[in-house]
């Protein structure tokens, strides 16, 4: 909207800015028009009222190998081959209609190439009327009886909108009279045919909520963007006929609210449809003139209907406009009918044609970058520059994008195959249209005094005039009333011509009609007094009347006065509520603060027990660590104490031994020398052992010569005397395993318990025992010895080998003898034992 600025606020925000975060997108709607001839091929199908599907042609898609494919594309709305001029204009045009009637701005235009129906939707025909004649007929229709006289706003020349008085107007309106020779009624005047019927009476439609205390005053425009030029079609310019001079083109200012206007332009006052519909075809045939002139096609130029609707209050008595430019709104529509979308090839244009018409195209090229550009930086939140300024399109329609007002566009489209190309250049130019976003126009209502004076004043003007009828008739106006049938009847003088001082025919007469007239002077006088007690009448009732109502308003001023104090005592009251609410939520504030504070030292509490169960599980976790690491520390020095303990008890234990042998052979000695009284020079020898090997089924390895007990080599069998005798150690526990081989041992006495009867007799003895062995198999162990008689008289037995007999399953077997030489416990094997200490202490331990 272009509002007038204040008197002291010279240059306002940039719209954007000013304007409200609330955004609507571009209003895209889509028109198939229908098919020029009917077996041509159709390219387009309406697939909803919101979708359209587009098929390629079947020669393109021969020709491009089924490059094309079948593509949907959807708009706000959709208007098939069936829509009627009038439908499209409720969906589209009416609502920005509505709002420039509202003082907000819209902008309308039509997109597509050349033959879609873009002058015919913007336009239209007789009997077909487009959505500018809709648009302005609505707007008439809507201000109608709230137009201001002719020259009453009159526009500054910088895009702003001055308000007259009356006077000047009305000079205005004299001078333009003088000058021009166009009838003062247009609605008189020979309408041409080409316009007349434009819209049937019964599709007038109406705007709500018109402001009926304002006054309105529509101006429009007629531009054309040729070449990048912008020309004034409504430039009142004498035609030259014989040497036409070529048009002026015009440029683009910004005024001081930052909106863009063509600087210098026309803009005609319009009171009604008509007008404005003459001025239009006036522009339309000068723009025809023009291109014929300088050779131009015409599918080629951007046309801009401009609309201005300016409005501003009522004065207090209803009467005139407020004479206060800064209460003037002025807020415009603009119908754009575009140049044809289509590329320069399609034209076959040449030369300088061919150079304009890439001008033109360039400017639907910097509409359709300045698009994108703005899409982009409402997507991705960048901020690029638009180029609106590449283009006087784009530049003059930049506020709009910028939230000056609503945008529509529709996209026109011709579903004739040989268009295929070109549409689907159109659609995804209309698909990017939609995403972008405008801000949505503010509400701004134009301040003035108490609504209804317009109607009040008229409702007394009518009240007055029915109570003179009622009285006698009104005063003015043609009806005929008392005062005009006197007027009327009043005689005219006879011929005052005498012919001497005897004319008797001409004095009488004269004096007779002067008799006549002063009667009818009396019954003037008398009417007009009538007439005037009557006014008298009617004013002193008007008098009473506002007397009452004086009194009527001193009784409410009264009641006003009362009600401005049970307005002063709830503001009290409302004043202590509030400090009082002032005072909770300080108190709240500061509750909320410590309570802030208490949560901060929460969390930090919290924080801290957080890390330190954590310390305290990972020192636990240490510590267990730390124990099982103890733990086997001990175990094993455990084990090698208890090993170097046995191996020292067992030196011990020998050395024990070899001392008490020699005391004992010392003992022998002193004993041998007291009692026989004879020497024997022989000294005691340690008894050597050979190694006696048995013949076993396992190896039983050779053992070196152990330190055996002190025995009495005397004592000993001699072994020729009958052979070696054993004692055949067999406890009862043993279990019969068929074992094949079996020791051969003759003479041999079997006893079951150690018996010292049966080692008196023998020098053998062998003990038959079982156990099982690491692999759960019962292995049988013949431990074998020697009986040697002791000194003091008994027996001793000295183990010297042990046989081991062993059965086995032979898949374990072979399985065992895979695996190594060593058993599953760490040990050697019992058949590999070399040291024969070691064996004859198992064997100790196993008696
Ligand atoms: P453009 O302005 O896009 O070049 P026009 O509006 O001049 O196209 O249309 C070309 C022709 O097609 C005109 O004769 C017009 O009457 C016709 N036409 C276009 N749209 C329609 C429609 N919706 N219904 C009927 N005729 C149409
Ligand atoms: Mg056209």
């Amino acid at each position: 909207m272009i509002r007038q600025a204040k008197g002291k606020t010279p240059r306002r925000l940039p719209p954007k800015k000013a304007s409200n975060s609330q955004k609507d997108p571009v209003g895209v709607y889509c028109r198939v028009r229908p098919l020029g001839a009917e077996d041509e091929e159709c390219c387009i199908e309406v697939i909803s009222n919101t979708t359209i599907q587009l098929h390629a042609p079947d020669g393109l898609k021969a020709n491009r190998n089924g490059e094309f494919k079948e593509t949907q594309y959807s708009f706000k709305k959709v208007f098939g081959i069936k829509t009627t001029q009038g439908e499209l204009f409720e969906d589209v045009a009416k609502p920005l209609v509505e709002d420039i009637i509202h003082c907000k701005n819209g902008l309308l235009f039509t997109y597509g190439v050349t033959g879609s129906g873009k002058t015919h939707t913007m336009t239209g025909s007789p009997g077909q009327g487009g959505l500018l004649p809709r648009s302005l007929d609505m707007i008439f229709n809507s201000i109608g009886p709230y137009q201001a006289k002719r020259y009453v706003f009159k526009p500054d020349d910088k895009n702003g909108m001055e308000v007259q008085n009356q006077v000047d107007a009305l000079l205005d309106r004299q001078k333009r009279d003088s000058q021009t020779t166009v009838p003062k009624t247009p609605t008189t005047r020979r309408i041409d045919p080409e316009f007349a019927d434009m819209i049937s009476p019964e599709e007038a439609c109406k705007a709500d909520g018109v402001d009926e205390d304002s006054s309105y005053s529509v101006f429009v425009s007629y531009i054309e963007i040729y070449n990048n030029y912008i020309y004034d079609l409504l430039e009142e310019t004498p035609i030259d006929p014989i040497k036409p001079k070529p048009p002026q083109s015009k440029i683009l200012r910004e005024d001081q609210n930052h909106n863009m206007y063509v600087a210098g332009c026309t803009e005609v006052e319009v009171k009604s449809t008509e007008e404005a519909f003459e001025v239009f075809w006036r522009g339309q045939k000068k723009r025809r003139i023009a291109n014929t002139q300088l050779n131009r096609e015409s599918s080629r130029s951007h046309s801009v209907f401009i609309i201005k609707l300016a409005q501003a209050p009522l004065d207090a008595d209803g009467d005139n406009v407020l004479q206060d430019k800064n209460q003037v709104n002025v807020s415009q529509l603009c119908l754009v009918d575009l140049a044809g979308s289509e590329r320069t090839s399609r034209t076959r244009a040449e030369g300088s044609r061919l150079r304009e018409a890439g001008n033109i195209n360039q400017s639907l090229m910097t509409l359709r970058t300045c698009i994108e550009v703005l899409r982009e930086n409402q997507m991705c939140g960048t901020n690029k520059m638009v180029p609106y300024r590449d283009s006087k399109v784009t530049h003059l329609f930049k506020n709009y994008f910028d939230g000056e007002g609503k945008v529509r566009m529709v996209v026109c489209v011709n579903p004739k195959a040989d268009d295929y190309e070109e549409t689907l250049l159109v659609m995804r130019f209309a698909e990017m249209t939609q995403e972008v976003e405008v801000a949505r126009p503010v509400d701004r209502p134009i301040c003035g005094f108490a609504a209804g004076r317009r109607q009040r004043n008229q409702a007394f003007k009518e009240e007055l005039t029915r109570r003179l009828e009622e009285r006698g008739g009104p005063l003015d106006g043609e009806s005929p009333t008392v005062l005009n049938q006197l007027l009327q009847s009043f005689p005219p003088l006879p011929p005052c011509e005498i012919s001497g001082p005897n004319d008797d025919v001409t004095l009488p007469r004269l004096i007779e009609a002067l008799e006549k007239r002063h009667k009818i002077r009396q019954m003037m006088i008398e009417e007009y007094n009538k007439t005037a007690n009557m006014l008298k009448s009617v004013l002193q009732e008007q008098d009473s009347n506002l007397l009452s109502k004086e009194n009527f308003i001193q009784e409410q001023r009264g009641k006003l006065g009362e009600k401005d104090k049970m307005l002063q005592n709830q503001k009290n009251e409302i004043d202590r509520l509030e400090k009082k609410s002032k005072m909770l939520e300080y108190k709240i504030d500061i509750l909320q603060k410590t309570t802030n504070i208490y949560e901060e030292d929460k969390r930090s509490l919290q924080h801290e027990l957080e890390s330190r169960e954590q310390r305290l599980q990972r020192e636990m976790s240490e510590k267990r660590r730390m124990e099982a690491r103890m733990q086997g520390i001990v175990t094993d020095s455990k084990l090698k104490w208890e090993k170097e303990c046995e191996r020292r008890v067992n030196a011990k234990q020998l050395e024990m031994q070899n001392k008490l042998w020699v005391k004992d052979e010392k003992l022998k000695q002193l004993k041998a020398i007291v009692t026989e009284g004879k020497t024997e020079n022989r000294q005691p020898q340690r008894p050597s052992r050979e190694k006696d090997k048995v013949p076993a089924k396992r190896s039983a390895s050779p053992s070196p010569v152990p330190t055996g007990p002190p025995v009495r080599p005397l004592h000993r069998r001699s072994h020729s005397a009958g052979g070696e005798r054993w004692v055949d150690h067999k406890p009862n526990t043993n279990v019969d395993l068929d074992t094949v081989l079996q020791p051969n041992l003759p003479n041999a006495i079997k006893v079951n318990a150690p018996s010292e009867k049966a080692l008196s007799k023998c020098d053998k003895y062998v003990l038959t025992h079982q156990e099982v062995a690491s692999d759960g198999e019962i292995q049988t162990k013949l431990i074998k010895g020697e009986v040697f008689k002791t000194r003091g008289g008994g027996q001793a037995v000295q183990f010297t080998d042990i046989e081991t007999l062993k059965q086995e399953n032979p898949v374990a077997a072979s399985r065992k003898r895979r695996s190594s030489e060593t058993g599953p416990d760490g040990e050697p094997k019992e058949g590999d034992w070399t040291d024969v200490e070691t064996r004859t202490q198992k064997a100790l331990r196993l008696l």
